[in-house]
């Protein structure tokens, strides 16, 4: 037990101490986030600690001569890089299921005490664990690249960079553990010093990629909070908000290109006895049924929002008074047509709607709307579901 010989380890239990505060970092975060954040940073912080873990079991198993450690050491290792790549696939909402956790971990067990059966007195060979850890980094790093290609997270490069550099140390070493047993490059690759490297890059290569990581899983909330805000959760329409902030500058565009732009305003006709005849639900499931009709109807570049109620707007960029009146017309027909069946009962669903286009006046969609309201108000005078354009 010379001092030489208990460097690795400190090194080790440095690097673990340095892997458990980021983990328990990671976890103590994870009990605030949603899932599949949460789960997803879980996974994340049990392969961070487990691998700085694994190395400090097996320098003591080296330490102490007691080969029968390194098994637990190399099923932690196993484990540890699973939960990465469980991690990511949770990111994805693509969760990866408990068998595949533990088939790997188990095979590992299982091969490196029939090793150490046959073998009692040899240090244990680990180029099947190493490649089985590649495969499982390369998977991480294969998860992560989709999210750079989706162009959502460009910090998922750090993450594809530190799993590749994980897989190709993994890779080189579990080659060169297969070359002649003479062979000055195997000799290397069994030496403490190869064994240290590739520990450490397999500690650190993770440990880099956290930061990117955490990051992934904000965007990932990120994107979940602007899809609740900017959406009605019952009928799936650009919520009021997001219907006036994506108007507006769709406006300022029209505006600046001299190009048309309409805007249709929607009410239900009596809806307030469907919610009589139906009950609640019933009013929810016909503003549903509503809001998918109008959506058929509208093409791509148009938006539908629900401004409230049984209110729905429509812009319509690109649109002049014929189209827009045109489309309000096949909206109206679409709502008409729609079947909603509720005990039996055929729920009656029409509209009236008023239209209203870009003038020289317009600055914001204010205007816009007031004129549209005006051509609703007097469909509803006239006798419900019509529709009436303005100028
Ligand atoms: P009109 O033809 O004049 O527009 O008559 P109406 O009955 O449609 O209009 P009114 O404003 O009197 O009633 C609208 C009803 O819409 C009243 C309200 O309870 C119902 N409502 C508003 N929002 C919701 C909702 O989210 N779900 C359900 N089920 N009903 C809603
Ligand atoms: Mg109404
Ligand atoms: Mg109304």
């Amino acid at each position: 037990m010379s001092e030489i010989a208990i460097e690795p380890l400190v090194v080790a239990c440095t690097l673990l101490a340095g892997a458990l505060a980021m983990a328990l970092a990671l976890a103590g975060s994870a009990r605030r986030q949603p899932e599949p954040v949460r789960s997803a940073q879980m996974a994340w912080a049990r392969g961070l600690a487990g691998l700085p873990l694994g190395w400090v079991l097996l320098e003591t198993s080296a330490w102490l001569g007691v080969h029968a450690l390194a098994i637990p050491a190399k099923m932690l290792f196993m484990a540890a890089f699973i939960e990465f790549l469980r991690a990511m696939h949770q990111l994805d909402d693509d969760p990866v299921g408990r068998r595949w956790f533990w088939i790997p971990v188990l095979a590992v067990g299982l091969l490196s005490v029939g090793f150490a059966a046959a073998h009692p007195s040899d240090p244990m060979r680990t180029g099947l664990l190493n490649l089985l850890c590649a495969a499982a980094a390369l998977s991480t790093a294969q998860s992560a690249l989709g999210h750079l290609r989706s162009g959502g997270s460009p910090q998922a490069a750090v993450l594809v960079a530190a799993f590749v550099a994980v897989a190709l140390v993994l890779v080189g070493r579990a080659t060169l553990l297969y070359l002649p047993a003479d062979a000055p490059a195997r000799l290397w690759a069994e030496s403490p010093l190869a064994q240290s490297l590739l520990l450490g890059t397999c500690v650190l290569g993770p440990a880099v990629a956290t930061l990117a990581f955490a990051l992934m899983g904000a965007d990932r909330l990120l994107d979940r909070l602007e899809r609740i805000a900017g959406h009605d959760s019952l009928t799936g329409a650009a919520s009021r908000h997001a219907f006036f902030e994506a108007a507006n500058a769709c406006l300022s565009r029209a505006r600046q290109r001299g190009e048309p732009l309409s805007v249709v305003v929607v009410d239900l006709d009596h809806f307030k006895a469907v919610n009589d005849a139906f009950g609640h639900a019933g009013g929810d499931a016909a503003l549903k049924r509503v809001a998918s009709a109008l959506g058929g109807v509208l093409r791509d570049q148009d938006l539908l929002g629900r401004l409230g109620g049984e209110e729905f707007a429509a812009l319509l960029p690109g649109a002049d008074a014929s189209t827009a009146r045109q489309i309000a017309e096949r909206l109206r027909a679409a709502v008409a047509a729609a079947v909603l069946e509720i005990d039996g009962q055929r729920v009656p669903l029409r509209l009236s709607a008023g239209v209203a286009c870009l003038g020289p006046g317009d600055r914001d969609l204010g205007g816009l709307l007031d004129r549209a309201d005006r051509g609703l108000y007097e469909a509803k005078r006239a006798g419900r579901d019509q529709v009436v354009c303005t100028t």
